[in-house]
This record gives C-alpha cells, structure tokens and sequence, in this order.
C-alpha cells in the first residue's frame, strides 16, 4: 500500500502532535497501512512509519512521526523535544472534536512547536473524530477561524471512517512540494 516506486525524490518529514487520545496514532496507521485499531494501546517513545506517494510526478517518501506518552507532559525533556521536531517539513496539530480541552490547548501546542521547528513549517490543524457528530463539543466555525488567524491549514478527519486523512496528509505535503519547487 503506497509504495509508489524504488527511486525517492524528496524525503518529507512530518510530526504528528496534540493531546493524549486525541486519535494521532490512529490517524498514522490509517495513512500509512490503511488500518485502525479502536481499542489502541498508548503509543510507547517516538516513533515514525513512512508512505511513498506521487506529487507531481516526483516520488515522495513521507516520514510521519509519532509520539508517545510525553504528550501528557507539555515540556518535554529538552532532547526528545529537539530531536522531535528537527528537520521537519511539517506539522499536525491534532485534537478531538469531542473533547474541549484538548481544543483549548492547541495554542500551547503551536507556540512549542513555533518555539522549536523550522519558522517555515508548513502546519494543519486536525479536528479529528468527525464521526462522533453527536458528541460534539467543538463548533466547525472556532477551530476555522483560529486556524485562520493562525494562517493553518485545518481539515477534520475520522481515522475510524477514513475521511479526509488522506487529504489532510495531500495537503501538507504539497504544500511543502510547492514551497520546495
Ligand atoms: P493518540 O494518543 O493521540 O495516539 O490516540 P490514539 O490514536 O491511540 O486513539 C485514542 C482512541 O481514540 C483509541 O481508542 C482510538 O481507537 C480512538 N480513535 C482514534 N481516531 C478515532 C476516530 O476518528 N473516531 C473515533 N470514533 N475514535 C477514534
Ligand atoms: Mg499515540
């Protein structure tokens, strides 16, 4: 699934972060393998999958990163915190349209991750859970008018259903494709 061709033109790396149980995990192996466990466990240290996809012709390999646990704790030790967030392209910034609170903290998330990633990082903002319409606890219309203040890509997603993950992954990744070009 995804392996487009054995030569790679460009390796994008993309970090995946938010509140625990927000769905980061879910939405990775959805990307990355077409899967989805609804029971899953808490993901255990850092870790990344890769896709090799087509942007214009060009293959390219993306690098997903995913976190761990740590996300409980805001201030990460400084060193996973930079080896994190080094070289990469790209940012989703995850919280669960179902739960408030993990809405209210995404201003913290981006100014850590403004504190620590390139100044060009290309950012979405993800709401995801899409599919708990009836749990909703987070309007559409606030989390796209921060994410324009923000000057954010923003999409919501359900990694359970499969909607907009992929485009949400297309659109961060041609985005940095183009800043590139
Ligand atoms: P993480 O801690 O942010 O990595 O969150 P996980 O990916 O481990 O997901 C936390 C819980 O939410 C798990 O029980 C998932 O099955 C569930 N979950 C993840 N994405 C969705 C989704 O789109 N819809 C629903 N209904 N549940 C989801
Ligand atoms: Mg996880």
């Amino acid at each position: 699934y995804g392996d487009a061709s054995q030569k790679i033109d460009y390796v994008f790396k993309v970090v995946l972060i938010g509140d625990s149980a927000v769905g980061k995990s879910q939405i990775l192996s959805r990307f990355a393998r077409n899967e989805f466990t609804l029971d899953s466990k808490a993901t255990i240290g850092v870790e990344f999958q890769t896709r090799t996809l087509v942007i214009q012709h060009k293959s390219v390999k993306a690098q997903i990163w995913d976190t761990a646990g740590q996300e409980r704790v805001l201030l990460w030790y400084r060193a996973v915190t930079s080896a994190y967030y080094r070289g990469a392209v790209g940012a989703m910034l995850v919280y669960d349209i179902t739960k408030r609170q993990t809405f209210d903290h995404i201003p913290r998330w981006l100014e850590e991750l403004r504190g620590h990633a390139d100044k060009n990082i290309v950012i979405i903002l993800i709401g995801n859970k899409s599919d708990l319409e009836n749990q909703r606890a987070v309007p559409t219309e606030d989390a796209k008018e921060f994410a324009q203040k923000e000057e954010l890509f923003f999409l919501e997603t359900s990694a359970l259903e499969s909607t907009n993950v992929e485009s949400a992954f297309l659109t961060v990744l041609t985005e940095i494709f183009n800043i590139m070009n």
